[in-house]
Order: C-alpha cells, then structure tokens, then sequence
C-alpha cells in the first residue's frame, strides 16, 4: 500500500473549508491523521479554531458533510468562549493586571502611553487608526519584554545561574519555556496579568535551567525563590485562558 502517498494532504486539496450554520459562517481547518480512524472536531479556545481531523483515506465531502452536521456543536463551543477584545478603541485590558482602556488620540505626537484619567487609567495611541492595533501590540510586547527580563535576571541571580537570552513570542500553548542553551522564551500576554504571575512564570522557567523537568528537586527550587507558587497556578487556572481573548483579529471569529 503506497502509504506515504496518503499521509499527505492532496496538493489540490484545501486545508480549510466553511460551513454555515444559522447563518453565520465558520472556518474549519482539516487535517488528515494516520492515525485517526474517524473524523473529530476539536476547538483550540485559545486561538478560537475549529480543526477537523479525518482519516488518510477520508474523504473532503464527507469531511464537509460532517463538520456541517456538527455546526450547532461548532458555534456552541465558539460562542462559550471568552469574546475576542481586539485592540481597538474604547476595549478595556488589563495592563500587568489593571483594566487600561484603549484610547485612540489621532492628532497626538508619539506612539503609546499611559494617562491617569481619575480612577481610570488610560493607554492612549497616537497616530493613523490602521496602526492602532499593531502600536497597541509592539508596546505591549516591549513591555512583557522588560518586565520578563528584569524577572529572569533576578530569578537567576538567586538560584545562582545565568541566562542567555530572554525572548517575547506569540505562542498561544505555553506561557514560557526554556531552552537547554539556556533561552528563555515567554508569552508576551503574561504582561496582561498581574506581576506576581509574571514573576513565577519567570521563577518556573529559570529554575529549569537546574532541573529540567517537573521533579520535587524542581518544585523546591521555584518555591526558594518565589513565595507564591500556589496562588500564580491558580491564577493561571482560573484566567489564564481569558488573556487569550486580547488582540484576537475579530475576522478569525
Ligand atoms: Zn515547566
């Protein structure tokens, strides 16, 4: 059997299709498995897609067939999800945990600030409406990426280590991670939370320079420099999807 042949998605085949369900139409992406016997849907909450896995052998229109018969399943599951807050005008972020409403100032000089505007604070952006979400976003990251830094170097200083290099990416399945060369990498939405979960994220990846896996000998090495450890996870577990929400393109609905 040319196996190999039916691990691939046909060149000619889409990788996504749309279905309609009371009328609104959904993006699903497909993918085929050699492993899957049947087809499934999954919903990332994270990113908000729809991803159908079917059969090598399987084929696009009883894929379609199926996603469609699922639509109402589709669109329960989206519509559960915490509403996308695009960096737009008048949208309200926490900003290292406090609400920050997005205020556009066209005709202001500069790029992004802060404002104090009475028990309000503000995160004004100058400049063309196009750029506002992109401004919005460099700032953001550019903050994650300060604030994650000056946490790690601490972090390391305490444990005793040094690290290489600290980067800020858009990765929506972990909030950290740590290389063996020592690079630590961190999920730049982490800024949107408050510091004392930046700081055991950092703690957490730091530490792995040491252990690397998730052993007692681990635990106790987070918990000598981060007296928080319990209360960060929980925050984590309770929010940590609801940061997700943030800067998501309204048009990946
Ligand atoms: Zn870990």
């Amino acid at each position: 059997m040319p196996l190999r042949a039916l691990l691939y998605r046909r060149p000619s085949e889409p990788s996504a299709i749309n279905i309609v369900f009371d009328r609104e139409v959904y993006l699903v992406r497909v993918r085929r498995h050699r492993q899957a016997r049947r087809y499934t849907l999954r919903i990332h909450s994270a990113t908000r897609e729809v991803v159908l896995t079917m059969p090598p052998r399987g084929s696009l229109k009883e894929a379609r067939a199926f996603a469609q018969k699922h639509g109402a399943w589709i669109a329960a599951r989206l519509d559960r999800l915490p509403e996308p807050a695009p960096f737009l005008h008048g949208i309200v972020l926490p900003l290292r945990g406090i609400d920050h409403r997005i205020v556009h100032r066209r005709e202001s000089r500069g790029t992004v600030w802060i404002e104090d505007a009475g028990d309000e604070r503000n995160l004004c952006v100058a400049g063309a409406a196009p750029h506002l979400a992109r401004r919005i976003h460099d700032f953001l990251k550019r903050e994650a990426k300060r604030d994650l830094e000056a946490a790690s170097r601490l972090a390391a200083q305490r444990l005793g280590v040094s690290i290489k290099r600290v980067s800020i990416r858009d990765q929506s399945s972990r909030w950290g991670s740590c290389s063996t060369t020592g690079v630590l990498s961190y999920s730049w939405r982490l800024i949107l939370a408050p510091p004392f979960v930046l700081d055991y994220l950092a703690a957490h990846e730091v530490a792995h320079l040491i252990e690397m896996n998730h052993s007692r000998r681990f635990w106790r090495l987070v918990a000598r420099i981060c007296p928080h450890v319990t209360r960060a996870k929980t925050w984590l577990d309770v929010h940590g999807s609801n940061l997700h929400r943030y800067g998501v393109p309204v048009e990946r609905r």
